[in-house]
């Protein structure tokens, strides 16, 4: 099976900084000036990066799959 790969972007002007992100997926996000930054804009499907996530308590992060489906946060 072909690993998959998933796209991450991050709302910076949505963002406040709580840092839940980085400290779910220390490996796909990190705080810049107080902003939380994609480390890679492509990562393997990683539960902990669906995790982050969802956890975001302002919904900044979007998770999509290649094709540009939303697969996290869930609606
Ligand atoms: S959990 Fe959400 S609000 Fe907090 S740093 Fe990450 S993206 Fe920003």
């Amino acid at each position: 099976m072909v690993s998959d790969h998933w796209r991450i972007s991050v709302d910076g002007d949505t963002c406040i900084g709580a840092g839940i992100c980085a400290g779910t997926a220390p490996a796909a996000f990190r705080l810049v000036n107080g902003v939380s930054t994609p480390i890679h804009e492509t990562v393997d499907a990683d539960d902990a990066v669906r995790a982050a996530a969802e956890s975001c308590p302002v919904e900044a992060i979007t998770v999509r799959d290649r094709k540009g489906a939303v697969i996290a946060p869930e609606p």
